[in-house]
């Protein structure tokens, strides 16, 4: 049986808050649902976060890694878009209020709005630290790079106070493609952009608390990352906290203290603050339960994806990793379900379809491991993950863009991207 609808002018009202990868499944599903459909993010934009370290390194430009929402979702005649920020929701009223937009109630509601940095604590760290989770911290850890090899050039001494040096904290995926990309940038691009600077006094950090780097894969394939870091002259220290961080030192918890002027935070997230308002008991990183079929129990119109969700794996009983490729499915089925359910048509459970866990190091260099257990490395792997990394980008002209300055840099290994455009 179709179900009624009490807002939107007569037809339902589905109202998907975030336009991440799940918010973004959920309205490419929901196209042709008999629904009236609101997508609100704070940004315009659509961010494709496996890319960011890529904009940081001036491997890709920011338009490859960020996709207008109005250009996404143009020709879908039942859906807006507005761009403001969630301050609360009201699941008792469904009702979410925003901190510009006339507050919004709603017949479904698709909770996406992702995760955000967590830094532990660490002392200095919100002030200094350079964390890689939107568009904007991207673009800032790239402009800051520059600006301080262009100081180093005006003023040698500069380098010997650590200026070039940077700390990556966490050796997960993140910072595991972050330090390789920025060695690659600093050994293949800066050194001949900046002649008269030291290449040793330019040293890429890994700091890892744990006994290795990418604890969720196998040991050949820990064993392979940390030679081609090494190949790539990235130091690695595991076994080892940052406890606290300034403008231009890090100190770690063993009271060691490192000279470098930039700390690119990897190692942690949490759910997005807006999860506080709900009145749920939170998970272990403020994710929040949802059953079988992704909603809310109790709430068959509240659905709950993404990053901010703890949606248990039916095959094998693990709670989901923070990924794209989850994020994604469980918008499209979440859009799927709703469309049918609107319908009065039958519905299934979320049934996860994993493609493998994979992350670059640099060039020619990647890791897969795949569900049954096999394992890819090198250029293979990167073929992989570059196969896998497209088919997620949202539109095939972002497929194209990405492709020319991937086959760009790896045929020149020039980074088209690294000019710095701020305010005058
Ligand atoms: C650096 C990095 C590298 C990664 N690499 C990989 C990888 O290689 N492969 C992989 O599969 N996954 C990777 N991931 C994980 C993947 O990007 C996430 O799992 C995925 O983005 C989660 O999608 P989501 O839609 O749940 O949340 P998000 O993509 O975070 O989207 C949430 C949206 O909500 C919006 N929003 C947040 N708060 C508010 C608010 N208060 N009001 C309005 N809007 C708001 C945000 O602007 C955003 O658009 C990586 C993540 C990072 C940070």
């Amino acid at each position: 049986m179709a179900e009624s609808a009490t807002t939107g002018g007569g037809r339902p009202r589905v109202l998907i808050l975030g336009g991440g990868f799940a918010g973004v499944g959920a309205a490419q599903k929901l196209q042709h649902a008999d629904a009236e459909v609101v997508l609100v993010d704070r940004h315009d934009y659509h961010t494709f976060q496996p890319l960011l370290y890529q904009l940081a390194t001036g491997l890709l430009e920011r338009t490859a890694v960020g996709h207008s929402l109005r250009d996404l979702l143009a020709r879908h005649e039942n859906t807006t878009v507005h761009q403001a920020s969630v301050t609360a929701v009201d699941l008792d009223a469904r009702e979410v209020t925003f901190d510009d937009l006339a507050p919004l109630t709603y017949d479904y509601l698709v909770f996406a709005l992702g995760a955000e940095v967590n830094f532990f604590g660490t002392d200095g760290a919100t002030e200094h630290a350079f964390p890689m989770y939107t568009l904007p911290h991207a673009v800032r850890l790239k402009d800051h790079l520059l600006e301080r090899w262009e100081a180093a050039d005006r003023d040698a001494t500069l380098a010997d106070d650590g200026a070039l040096n940077v700390v990556i904290v966490g050796g997960g995926p993140t910072g595991v493609e972050t330090a390789g990309a920025i060695a690659e940038l600093y050994r293949a691009v800066f050194a001949s952009d900046y002649p008269t600077l030291p290449q040793d006094q330019a040293r890429v950090i890994l700091v890892e608390a744990g006994p290795e780097v990418f604890s969720m894969f196998k040991p050949k394939l820990r064993q392979y990352t940390t030679k081609a870091l090494a190949d790539r002259t990235v130091e690695v220290m595991t076994g080892q906290i940052v406890a606290s961080v300034s403008p231009n030192r890090v100190t770690l918890k063993s009271g060691e203290e490192i000279e470098a002027h930039t700390l690119v935070w990897g190692a942690g997230l949490q759910g997005n603050a807006v999860v506080q308002t709900l009145g749920l008991e939170l998970q272990r990183g403020n994710r929040i339960s949802v059953g079988p079929d992704l909603t809310l129990p109790g709430r068959p119109e509240v659905y709950v994806l993404g990053d901010v969700a703890a949606i248990v794996d039916a095959k094998t009983q693990q709670v989901l990793p923070q990924l794209g490729s989850v994020a994604l499915q469980s918008g499209e089925h979440a859009g799927e379900t709703i469309t049918r359910r609107l319908a009065g048509k039958e519905t299934k459970p979320f049934e996860y379809h994993d493609k493998g866990t994979m992350a670059a190091i640099g060039r020619g260099a990647a890791v897969v491991q795949m569900l049954g257990g096999r394992t890819m490395t090198g250029a293979k792997a990167q073929i992989a993950w570059g196969a896998v990394h497209l088919a997620l980008l949202p539109t095939n002209e972002d497929r194209a863009k990405a492709v020319i300055d991937w086959a760009g840099a790896s045929f020149t290994h020039q980074r088209a991207g690294r000019i710095t455009v701020g305010s005058e």
